[in-house]
């Protein structure tokens, strides 16, 4: 049968394997969700800073076409004057893959650098649109007469009485080498995070995957919200259906948007190094607590595995005092209540051992306490003295006044036979009115001369009868090798001797 102590460690170790596993999964979800958080705070803010330098970027690029243009109307007439102005603003910025002039019938008239098309007509939409919009203005991607997706940026250009002249452009081309991979190609990382751009409609005007460029991803729902003008982060599955943690950024100027995502396993990848750190933070506490709930089980159950030690000993003879560490109320209880149990078991047991050998009626020991003490007595080899003590015409005392006056003398004659016995010496009821005195270490003489004080004490004494009471008294001593019932005929024989005698007298039993 299992223990009090198995069943309060068990408790301990369950609670504690509880808290272990309630503390390891509430932390992994709080890591989770704040790694998901930091992932999509970061792309976000990360999106938010590339949206405004491309911002920026694109500000500049129009202010450099706008601060030009009075020169290029100027010079209008002049195409090698006008080549020379958009030579200049390409090596002031740089942003702008190609520059050209079209005039207000779509006819290039300069180009920087040299693509091939001063003298045709410029059949793009884009610049159709421009040409009968006449204000600054971004396109969509689209493929050019030369075969380059790009971006074309332009402004009106209007003479000093307000007549349309054509337009200054500026292009980008999306899948060359141009400004907007020069801010975001170095942000590709390693743990498979991007950036990517798109245009109003959703079509990719910038991806890693160059090939992915000018493809339509308006599917994604992250694009949605930037087609819807929105900024924010959001856990997404992308085109290809792979999960990631995505920040998004509208890019008012440009009406594009900046999208910076990482994968979803990528954000999580720290989870298991922490898992595995809090877990090794926790094992040594763990293992402290497991040995204090040793130590404190072992302390909890003792007082009641003590108690119940106790109660399986074989029971009998003198009793060990109870020693248990009580510090708590119900082991205390218990073990009083034992205590006490145990105490009155002895008292009881002491008091039915006394009344076994004692003679009620007198209050001295009885025949069953003379035969133990005969025992020891012979046992131990000690010799002893025997006085044989019967009242005389006792039947007479009872016929004349009754039992219990009869008794009354009894106890009187008692009274007397206790005064007279020393300690070590018993006085013994054996019979209805006779009485032995044992002496241990006396002799037969001793015994007499006891018996006769005995005798005459008794007959000089007022009884309760108020006549005269005597005795006959035989007295022996137990000769070694003898049997008891040989040294009893003995005596029997000498107070039969002085029975005979006429009573009241002391005989010496024969040899
Ligand atoms: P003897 O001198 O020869 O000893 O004569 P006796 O009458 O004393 O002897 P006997 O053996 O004939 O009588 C003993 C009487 O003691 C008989 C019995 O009624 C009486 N007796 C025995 N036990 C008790 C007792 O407990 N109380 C009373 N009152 N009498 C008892
Ligand atoms: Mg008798
Ligand atoms: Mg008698």
């Amino acid at each position: 049968m299992k223990t009090l102590r198995f069943w309060i460690l068990s408790l301990i170790c369950f609670t504690m394997l509880g808290i272990i596993v309630s503390t390891l999964t509430s932390s992994y979800f709080v890591t989770k969700k704040s790694l998901i958080e930091n992932s999509l705070e970061q792309n976000r803010m990360y999106s938010m800073k590339l949206g405004q330098m491309t911002d920026e970027v694109f500000s500049y690029m129009q202010s450099n076409l706008e601060a030009r243009k009075s020169d290029v109307v100027k010079n209008m007439v002049n195409h090698k004057a006008v080549s020379d102005i958009l030579e200049q603003i390409n090596v002031s910025g740089k942003h702008f893959n190609s520059l050209s002039v079209i005039n207000d019938q779509g006819i290039a008239i300069a180009t920087t650098p040299n693509i091939g098309i001063v003298g045709n007509k410029i059949n793009s939409n884009a610049v159709k649109e421009a040409l009968v919009n006449k204000e600054p203005f971004i396109s969509q991607p689209y493929y050019a007469q030369t075969g380059r997706l790009l971006i074309l940026i332009s402004t009106p250009l209007f003479n000093g009485s307000e007549k349309y002249m054509g337009m200054l452009n500026g292009t980008i081309y999306l899948e060359e080498d141009n400004f907007i991979h020069h801010i975001l190609a170095e942000h590709y990382s390693k743990d498979g995070s991007y950036v990517y751009v798109v245009d109003r409609e959703g079509t990719l005007i910038y991806h890693p995957d160059k090939t992915r460029i000018g493809s339509s991803v308006e599917s994604n729902l992250v694009v949605q919200k930037l087609i819807e003008q929105k900024s924010g982060a959001l856990q997404i599955d992308n085109t290809l259906g792979n999960n990631f943690l995505a920040g998004y950024t509208y890019i008012e100027k440009s009406m594009w948007g900046v999208v910076s995502q990482t994968p979803y396993k990528s954000a999580l990848k720290p989870l298991s190094g922490i898992m595995l750190t809090i877990f090794s933070f926790s094992l040594p506490l763990i293992l402290i607590f497991i040995v204090i709930a040793f130590y404190i089980s072992t302390k909890l159950a003792s007082p009641l595995r003590k108690l119940a030690i106790y109660t399986l000993r074989p029971r009998g003879g003198q009793e060990e005092a109870l020693e248990i560490p009580i510090w708590y109320f119900e082991a205390k209880q218990l073990t009083e209540t034992i205590e006490n149990y145990r105490k009155r078991q002895e008292e009881t047991v002491d008091n039915m051992k006394t009344i076994s050998v004692t003679d009620p009626l007198t209050g001295l020991k009885n025949r069953r306490y003379a035969d133990i003490l005969f025992d020891k007595l012979l046992d131990q080899k000690v010799k002893f003295s025997l006085i044989m003590i019967d009242i005389d015409h006792f039947k007479q005392v009872n016929d004349k006044f009754g039992h219990i006056v009869g008794d009354e003398v009894l106890k009187f004659i008692s009274k007397i036979l206790k005064e007279f016995c020393m300690e070590q010496e018993e006085c013994i009821r054996i019979g209805g009115e006779e009485f032995i005195i044992i002496l241990p270490e006396k002799d037969i003489q001793e015994a007499y001369i006891l018996g006769e004080r005995i005798r005459k004490t008794v007959e000089d004494s007022s009884s309760p009868i108020k006549e005269k009471i005597t005795l006959s008294l035989g007295v022996s001593e137990y000769k070694c090798g003898e049997t008891l019932t040989q040294s009893m005929q003995r005596i029997d024989l000498a107070l039969y001797e002085a029975k005979s005698n006429g009573r009241n007298n002391t005989v010496f039993a024969k040899p």
